[in-house]
C-alpha cells in the first residue's frame, strides 16, 4: 500500500493485485491490535539480514520522520510510549483505514481474491495472469511479504514468480517467534512470566542476548527477549547446528550478591524447607524445578543443604542451559528472516539489478527488524522508495 500510494502520488496509474479477500490484513494483528508502526530509536542495530546496511539508502529517503509525517497527513495522530509509536486511537484498524482511504482518494484499482498463476515479461511489459484475466504494466512491485503468519496472506506463494526472474533467496526462516526446548520440566512451569536475560549460543558460541520479561510455555520459552534472539536460533537450526539458550533468572543480582542472598535464606535455621527458603525470590512454580535440577530435596531442611549445592544452584540460576530444538514455526512467527538476496536489488531504488522495471518492498527482501516497530518501518520505507522510483523510472 505504501508503494502503491507513492507510485500514484508520482503520477503512475496503479493496480494492486491481492489474493486475500481484503488488503492489509496483517496490519490488524500488529502490536497486539494497536499497531506499533514505527519507533523513535532507529539505527542499523535494529535491522538484521546478510547485509543490514542495505537499509540505509532507503531510510535516507524515507525514514522515521517521513513515516510519522506520512501517517500524520493520513490522519494518524502519533502516540509514543518509550519510543514505540502507535496511533492515538489505540487501534491498528485506524492505520489500515487511513491507508485504504488514501488508496481511494488516489483512485487506485484494488483487485482482491486475485489468484495469480504467472508474472512474466512480455515484450516491454510485465504481464500478470489470474485465471482468465491478464494485467499489463511498465513496472511491477512485489510486496508480497515473507512466510510468517500465513493466514494473513503472506504464504510465500509469490516466491516462484520472483525466482523466475532469476532472483535467489537467502533461506527464509521464522523469526520473532517462540523457541521450543527439549527439557521436560517446561510443562510444569507453563504460564510463568519472569524478568530474565536470555543468551543464545550456537555451537557453544554466544551470538546474541537480550533481557526482559520471559514467558515460559509448555514446550519452551517466549516473550520479547526470546523473540529478539529467535532468528539466530532458527537460522542455526536450519544449518543443522546445535543451539542452546542460557537463562539468567536473577539478572538484577550479580553472582556474589546472589550467593549471599541464597546462603542467607538457607542458613537462617528457622525451620524452613529448601522449597520455602526461596519463596519471595522466584515464582512458586519455578522453585521446585530449580531445586530438582540441582539435586536438592524440596521438603528437606534448608539449613542442611551443603554449601557446594548452594553454589551449584546459584550457578544454575544465573545460567540455566536449555537445549533449543526448534521454533513454533511460521504460523506463530511475527516475521520471517531471509528473503531475496539484497545483492540483487539496488538499495537506492529497490529495483532489481537483474530485471529493469521489477521492484521489491517489505519482508520479501532479506531484511528483518527487531521487535518494536522496525518491521513495519522497513515495509513503509522500502515500499515508499520502490513506488516513487517505479513511477518515475
Ligand atoms: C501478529 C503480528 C504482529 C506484528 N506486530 C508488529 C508491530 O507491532 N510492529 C511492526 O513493526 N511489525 C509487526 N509485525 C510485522 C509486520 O506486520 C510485517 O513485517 C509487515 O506487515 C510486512 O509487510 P509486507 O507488506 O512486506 O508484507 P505483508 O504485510 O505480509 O503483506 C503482504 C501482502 O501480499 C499478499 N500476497 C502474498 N502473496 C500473494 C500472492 N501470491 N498473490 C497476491 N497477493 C499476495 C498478502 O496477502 C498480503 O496482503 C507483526 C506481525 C505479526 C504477524
Amino acid at each position: 500500500m505504501a508503494a502503491a500510494i507513492a507510485a500514484a502520488r508520482n503520477g503512475a496509474s496503479v493496480t494492486i493485485l491481492e489474493h486475500m479477500d481484503r488488503i492489509g490484513k496483517k496490519i490488524l494483528s500488529t502490536g497486539n491490535g494497536k499497531c506499533n508502526y514505527t519507533n523513535h530509536r532507529q539505527g542499523l542495530r535494529f535491522y538484521r539480514g546478510e547485509n543490514p546496511a542495505f537499509v540505509l539508502p532507503v531510510f535516507r529517503q524515507f525514514g522515521f520522520e517521513e513515516t510519522v509525517a506520512f501517517f500524520r497527513e493520513l490522519g494518524i495522530y502519533p502516540k509514543e510510549r518509550d519510543g514505540y509509536f502507535y496511533p492515538a486511537s489505540g487501534q491498528a484498524a485506524s492505520v489500515l483505514d487511513a491507508l485504504r482511504m488514501e488508496l481511494r482518494r488516489l483512485r487506485l484499482q484494488v483487485v482482491t481474491g486475485c489468484n495469480l498463476t504467472s508474472v512474466q515479461k512480455e515484450g516491454a511489459f510485465f504481464k500478470a495472469v489470474a485465471g482468465t484475466k491478464a494485467y499489463y504494466a511498465d513496472c511491477c512491485i512485489f510486496a508480497c511479504g515473507g512466510m510468517a503468519f500465513p493466514k494473513s496472506g503472506s504464504d510465500g506463494s509469490a516466491f516462484s514468480f520472483i525466482r523466475q526472474f532469476g532472483h535467489t533467496f537467502v533461506q527464509v526462516v521464522p523469526a520473532l517467534v517462540q523457541l521450543k526446548a527439549s527439557q521436560p520440566f517446561f510443562k510444569s512451569i507453563a504460564g510463568v512470566r519472569t524478568d530474565a536475560s536470555v543468551k543464545l549460543y550456537v555451537e557453544q558460541k554466544l551470538v546474541c542476548e537480550d533481557r526482559g520479561e520471559v514467558q515460559l510455555t509448555d514446550c519452551g520459552i517466549s516473550g520479547i527477549p526470546v523473540f529478539q534472539v529467535s532468528r539466530y536460533a532458527a537460522k542455526a537450526l536450519g544449518r543443522g547446528e546445535r543451539v542452546h539458550a542460557a537463562l539468567d533468572f536473577v539478572p538484577f543480582l550479580g553472582n556474589g550478591d546472589l550467593f549471599w542472598e541464597v546462603k542467607g535464606r538457607f542458613m537462617r535455621g528457622d525451620g524452613k524447607t529448601a522449597e520455602e527458603a526461596l519463596v519471595g525470590l522466584f515464582s512458586k512454580k519455578l522453585i521446585p524445578v530449580f531445586l530438582k535440577q540441582n539435586g536438592i530435596i524440596l521438603k528437606g531442611d534448608a539449613a542442611a543443604v551443603p554449601e557446594g549445592k548452594l553454589r551449584a544452584l546459584c550457578g544454575y540460576l544465573k545460567e540455566a542451559w536449555v537445549d533449543i530444538i526448534g521454533t513454533k514455526g511460521f504460523e506463530a512467527a511475527q516475521v520471517s528472516a531471509g528473503g531475496i538476496d539484497t545483492r540483487e536489488i539496488c538499495a537506492e531504488t529497490m529495483e532489481s539489478v537483474l530485471e529493469p522495471g521489477l521492484y521489491f518492498a517489505g519482508e520479501v527482501v532479506d531484511v528483518d527488524g527487531m521487535c518494536g516497530g522496525y518491521n513495519l518501518q522497513w515495509a513503509w520505507s522500502s515500499g515508499y522508495v520502490a513506488g516513487s522510483h517505479a513511477a518515475v523510472g
